[in-house]
């Protein structure tokens, strides 16, 4: 199609120092029925091309960002009917790209760029009927002009920024139920890890997340909370939020892991149950904290520099309160003599590092990863309903027996 006709039919609005707007009329716009349909890499010399095939026009917001360096596409909600391994693979400029829910009717795709990039070209174009092609061409460029502006760091949605911590007052708590919070890890836009058949990390903490709640709900004895109970992004910031707002009782973040290194991937499985400390117990600890740590930037949040390891710690010495740790160990302890029955455990079942979604103050909280992804046999049970529903079981009695010994105490 010659250049002049492509967008004819829609214009691209602005071009301001590597923000691009595309729009559509609004009355075109029904967010809630637009499919991507598909995804292409399109590599010619210097410059590499996004497409991706709408049903209809719809708004998009392009913008880039640092540390690491991404191009991210906000949509609205708009659902993605492309290959489960769609951007596994990059090209040219594009190392790999994530699709996915961001927040309530919003879809973002972040496309993890090799170095430096410039929005060179953007638009969509007319396909047949009312379909689009969304267009988003990247030069590459240097760190020093893309930090120049030309590159256009915008702050995205949502920005992370360093709550300052209120201190609650800690009022004896006047309630009938110990209130729960289940955290499963991930979602929408960031999968967490993916198998070699392709399952993601995302699905299956949600499921066990979904059976753990129904369990601790038919019990009658707990208030149930999930921090998400679909395929949607929720930050860490969020996450935290929602506990400190629910002043809950205990927080348990579900994850599942998976080893990069294919030597050891038939050999590590089993589950561990992390707490927050403010030096990570092994090596292995705390990488795992880094990675899940990242899941905001793999989200496009704007993280800030503030997140240094030297923040982090202070951070932690004032939030780690005794109390809080002690419960935190205590469930620690009681999740795996349980879960030992059940599952099988990792060589070091117990290990503690500074994972983010775990500071908290006045909340006893712990992070299970519940086996690896890599494993062969984990990636099975991880995704066996019969195998979620006996680890959500076996939560369920430790979670019995932590508050038991707990109002025993208070008594
Ligand atoms: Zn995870």
């Amino acid at each position: 199609m010659p250049r002049g006709k492509r967008s004819g039919l829609i214009s691209l609005m602005a071009v301001l120092l590597g923000l691009v707007t595309l729009g559509v009329p609004a009355a075109w716009a029904k967010p809630a029925s637009v499919e991507a349909t598909r995804a292409e890499l399109k590599v010619n010399g210097t410059r590499t091309s996004f497409m991706l095939d709408l049903s209809e026009g719809v708004r998009a917001e392009i913008f880039t960002l640092a540390n690491p360096y991404r191009v991210i596409i906000d949509l609205p909600d708009v659902n993605f009917r492309l290959p489960q391994n769609a951007g596994q693979k990059g090209g040219g400029l594009i190392s790999a790209f994530r699709f996915g829910l961001l927040d309530e009717g919003k879809a973002r795709i972040v496309l993890d760029t090799k170095k430096p990039v410039l929005i060179g070209n953007a638009g969509m174009s007319a396909r047949t009927g009312r379909a689009v092609r969304l267009t988003v061409e990247l030069v590459g460029t240097t760190p020093k002009d893309f930090g120049a502006g030309t590159g256009g760091q915008r702050t995205a949605y949502a920005p992370l920024q360093q709550q300052p911590y209120e201190e609650r007052s800690r009022k004896p708590k006047n309630r009938a139920k110990p209130v729960i919070l289940i955290d499963p890890g991930h979602g929408g836009i960031d999968p967490g890890t993916i198998s070699f058949s392709n399952h993601k990390e995302k699905m299956v903490v949600l499921a066990v997340a979904k059976k753990l709640k129904d369990k601790l709900a038919d019990s009658g004895r707990y208030e149930v909370h999930m921090t998400r109970s679909r395929d949607v992004f929720v930050s860490l910031d969020e996450r935290l939020r929602l506990s400190r707002k629910l002043d809950a009782d205990l927080f348990i973040s579900l994850h599942a892991d998976a080893i990069g290194q294919k030597k050891l991937a038939s050999s590590v499985r089993g589950a561990t149950v992390y707490t927050l400390s403010e030096k990570a117990s092994d090596e292995t600890a705390r990488i795992m904290a880094e990675k899940e740590n990242a899941s905001d930037a793999i989200a496009g949040l704007q993280t800030t520099e503030v997140d240094s390891q030297e923040e982090v710690r202070s951070i932690l010495i004032d939030l780690l309160k005794r109390e809080t740790a002690n419960f935190s160990a205590d469930l620690s302890n009681t999740l795996v003599k349980r879960l030992r029955k059940t599952i099988s455990l990792s060589r070091t079942p117990q290990r503690s590092a500074a994972f983010k979604v775990l500071r908290q103050a006045d909340t006893p909280s712990v992070l299970i990863e519940l086996g690896y992804m890599s494993h062969k046999e984990d990636e099975k049970l991880l995704n066996s309903s019969a195998w979620q529903s006996s680890v959500a079981a076996a939560l369920t009695s430790a979670i019995d027996s932590y508050f038991a010994k707990r109002t025993a105490k208070a008594r």
